[in-house]
């Protein structure tokens, strides 16, 4: 499976903002976007002129990068989007915010959601009682995420209950680290996402 090979912090400085790709890293002192608030390269403390269809490209480079999902399946995902009822660029965000990869780094699981994804393929994971290991699975209301026995000892998997007190655990999903453990309570709704994203932008650069 195809997958990003950039160095981590030098997309969040590309994208101008923090994206939280590298768990713990992101919060202490050592975070490249907090160190070097401009665009990696030579050029990158620059003026530049930015065109319209630049700012809907940074927004949506932003959105799949901070998903770590690519081109093609992020386009995937638009269409979808658009064939829902109800406003396509909330449709999108439900879709990604659905990813079984992103649930288990909600649910505390995980550092990041690189990391979630990892897990996930390795298998560390059971769905409503059975094993998984396709980070795209969208889940469904009532659907349990739990860590097997045997599985308990990883020690990113072993700290998921000092994760979850420090970092918390949005309210469509209920995650209890001590049973390792997470249930979906309800879909995710727009006011659950929290990261800064315009997704307006978004669907006017794949309206083009
Ligand atoms: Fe981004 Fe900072 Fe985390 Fe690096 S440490 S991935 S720059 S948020």
């Amino acid at each position: 499976m195809a997958k990003y090979t950039e160095a981590k912090c030098r997309i969040c400085r590309r994208e101008g903002c923090k994206l939280f790709l590298k768990g713990d890293r992101c919060f202490t002192d050592k975070c490249a976007q907090d160190r070097r608030p401009y665009a990696p390269g030579q050029h990158g403390r620059a003026r530049k002129k930015v065109s319209e269809y630049a700012v809907q490209l940074r927004e949506k480079q932003k959105t799949r990068r901070t998903y770590g999902i690519l081109e093609r399946q992020f386009r995937g995902y638009f269409e979808k989007a658009e064939m829902q009822k109800g406003v396509t660029g909330t449709n999108l965000l439900v879709i990604l915010e659905r990813r079984l990869d992103n649930v288990v780094y909600r649910m505390g699981f995980a550092n990041s959601r690189n990391q979630a994804r990892q897990l996930v393929r390795h298998g560390i994971f059971t769905l409503n009682g059975r094993k998984v290991n396709i980070p795209s699975l969208q889940v469904r209301v009532g659907d349990t995420v739990e860590v097997p026995e045997k599985n308990r000892k990883i020690p990113v998997i072993a700290e998921a209950q000092e994760v979850l007190a420090r970092r918390g655990c949005p309210s469509w999903l209920e995650a209890d680290g001590a049973a390792f453990k997470g249930t979906v309570k309800a879909l995710p709704q727009r006011d659950d996402i929290q990261f800064p994203v315009n997704e307006q932008l978004i669907v006017e650069l794949y309206s083009k």
